[in-house]
């Protein structure tokens, strides 16, 4: 072959790949319009199938569930994505059809493949099993056109996560809306949180999900929620009324509105990597196996260990985790996205949802899987992948277990338990994980590698939702443990979390001593295991007084959140400490603190410890487990000495 003859084909055929990846993203940007676009005077209904598909069609529902009409809907465009074919179908009715519920169904290889609310479905009914077409704008609550998203650096950010039903459904709470999202617009539930200090809230999952019955609410059921039906939209059972499609969006944005105004931020716990089912879901009935990952041999890979793990790194799935997060920030106004199992999402796509959203939209999520995946580590949205995305954070294992003990075990203990050797992954977990001189990563758990890039990469916390409580993980880790030890070491733990250089995060009830009578995995029990009793904000008044005030300081000084790697590596540095002592210097009026050599010493030992410091004139404004700003004692010298298992915090 003559070379002009090969230079002609090899263009020839890089035309023909361009045209083919051409074709797939307009076909994507094409395809990435509502399910329902609601006009008043006409609704289009749009679907995208399987190109091998023959047919679907829209049906119409009255609210009685009568079928009123079945409308065959004609594809629009077929196109080559990646390595699967897809297509766009669409249907369009004439007249006003707002509030009228609808479901797809589509047809495969002779086969119907049984009616859905769609994949993207903006509003649904009861139990989400139809969807509804809607005018959003009807859904807006006073004042939302006024909402403004706190503005709250990364650094700053302290976390709460908590669950609707926990949080109000206690009698003690006198809350009016009890266990609803309503819950979070009451009075007392902001008046809490202020005082409290947080500044974002991180509710577990609160789009639709499946394992409570909507058509049940007057019998007690508990899930925290980890079952995607409809991604979104939000969950029925935290409404006023699962059954009309406008009601649980309204009070959606009426927590959210309420919450802004309080100047706190709402984070969204996302769960795509799994969801409930296959055979019941969206996914399944209108692009078979399209959306989950497949073992060699055609079983479901179960990374998420729930059956099932959906497929990322698809095109069109890539594109629908990216939308549904744009969907959230944009109808709802949502400040974050905690992701579920990050560590099955590959690391394009979460960058791509990083590129795609607000900067100052908080991103982070489980830089794990709960088993193997059907894609490599290295292409996977893990921990030690962390520096190949930037913006993004994941909790630190790290520093919780080195506090708490491992999770293998409830019964196991680590530095709060008085074992020796868990010092340098607490010190990880403080410098926020990044690379730091005085932090021997040969010494520290389940990581040789400093994963942050940056410090706000890093989620520094002691407990959540999953495995024990942080005083039930105490109690369970530490035989004979009085409550007063219980007390010192809980305030101890959280000293930690909030001193961290990471992004402190803790469990909604923590503050107020919360257990769950030892239960591990309280996704499904009762109220009386996961609800919080709001009684005992009065029977252990030290405890959020600890909590609020260990808070404020964090906020009121610079030097515990600098926010770059450089600014943590130039301003703290560790103590030469014994044994079950960890304590670092935040130096030469760190991020401009008008606080000088800032020095917190951790001490989980059972007796009082002594310790060399350099000499000089200074503060101490914690000590013991009480915290006040202005100064509890002052001294001079080159030695203090840390009471017995808490925190001392003192500066020049
Ligand atoms: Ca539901």
């Amino acid at each position: 072959m003559t070379r002009p003859l090969t230079t002609l084909l090899l263009i020839a055929m890089l035309c023909l790949t361009m045209e083919a990846q051409t074709n797939g993203r307009d076909f994507i940007r094409q395809a990435r319009v509502p399910e329902a676009a609601y006009t008043p005077t006409q609704t289009t209904f749009s679907l995208v199938t399987l190109a091998e598909a023959e047919g679907a069609v829209v049906r119409l529902y009255s609210n009685d569930g009568t079928l009123q009409r079945t409308q065959p809907m004609t594809r629009q465009t077929s196109a080559p994505v990646d390595k699967e074919a897809l297509s766009l179908w669409n249907a369009s009715i004439d007249g006003d059809l707002n509030g009228t519920f609808y479901t797809f169904e589509v047809t495969q290889n002779g086969r119907a493949l049984g009616e859905t609310p769609g994949t993207r479905a903006l509003a649904v009914g009861v139990n989400g099993k139809q969807a509804a077409v809607l005018d959003l704008n009807d859904t807006d609550p006073k004042g939302w056109r006024f909402d403004r998203r706190p503005r709250i650096p990364a650094k700053d950010l302290v976390i709460y996560e908590m669950h609707h039903r926990d949080f109000s459904i206690h009698p003690s709470g006198r809350f009016r809306h009890r266990g609803k999202y309503l819950a979070l617009t009451e009075k007392r539930a902001i008046k809490h949180l202020k005082r409290l200090g947080v500044n974002a809230v991180h509710i577990l999952p609160s789009f639709d999900y499946a394992s409570v019955d909507e058509t049940r609410l007057d019998q007690p059921q508990y899930n925290w929620g980890y079952d995607p039906v409809n991604y979104w939209v939000p969950e029925g059972s935290y409404s006023t009324n699962p059954y009309d499609p406008a009601t649980r969006i309204r009070e959606f944005k009426r927590m959210v509105h309420a919450l802004h105004k309080a100047g706190i931020k709402v984070i969204l716990d996302v769960v795509y990597n799994h969801t409930f089912d296959v055979g019941g879901s969206a996914f399944q009935h209108t692009m078979p196996e399209y959306f989950y990952r497949h073992n060699p041999d055609g079983t479901y890979s179960n990374g998420s260990g729930c059956g099932n793990e959906t497929a990322s790194e698809r095109p069109w799935m890539r594109q629908y985790i990216i939308d549904c997060c744009r969907h959230w920030v944009d109808e709802y106004h949502i400040d974050g996205f905690r992701f579920d199992l990050m560590g099955i999402h590959d690391i394009k796509t979460m960058n791509a949802v990083r590129r795609a959203l607000p900067p100052d939209i908080f991103i982070y999520g489980e830089g794990w899987a709960a088993g193997g995946c059907a894609l490599p580590n290295e292409q996977l949205g893990m921990k030690a992948n962390v520096s190949q995305m930037p913006g993004i954070a994941a909790f630190s294992d790290e520093i919780r277990d080195g506090l708490r003990g491992p999770w293998d075990g409830d019964d196991k203990a680590a530095f709060l338990g008085g074992v020796k050797g868990n010092e340098e992954s607490i010190k990880f977990g403080l410098v926020g994980g990044i690379q730091h001189p005085q932090v021997n990563l040969s010494k520290v758990n389940y990581t040789d590698i400093a994963w942050a890039k940056q410090p706000t990469q890093l989620i520094s916390y002691v407990s959540c939702h999953d495995d024990m409580c942080l005083t039930d993980r105490l109690r369970a880790s530490i035989p004979g443990l009085t409550e007063e030890q219980l007390i010192c070491l809980d305030l101890l733990a959280q000293t930690a979390v909030m001193t961290s250089q990471g992004v402190p995060f803790m469990l909604s009830g923590e503050e107020m001593l919360r257990n769950k009578k030892g239960v591990h995995n309280s996704y499904n029990s009762p109220d009386s295991i996961n609800h919080l009793d709001w009684n005992n904000i009065n029977r252990y008044p030290q405890v959020m007084r600890y909590y609020s005030r260990l808070i404020a300081m964090r906020k009121h000084h610079p030097a515990f959140r600098l926010g770059s790697a450089d600014a943590v590596r130039r301003h703290m540095s560790f103590l030469n400490l014994p044994e079950l002592m960890v304590g670092f210097c935040l130096k030469d009026h760190a991020g401009g603190d008008r606080w000088n050599n800032i020095h917190v010493i951790l001490n989980a030992n059972k007796t009082d410890q002594t310790v060399s410091i350099p000499q000089g004139r200074y503060t101490i404004v914690a000590r013991d487990g009480e915290i006040n700003e202005r100064g509890l004692d002052k001294f001079e010298g080159n030695s203090v000495t840390v009471p017995a298992q808490s925190a001392l915090i003192f500066h020049q």
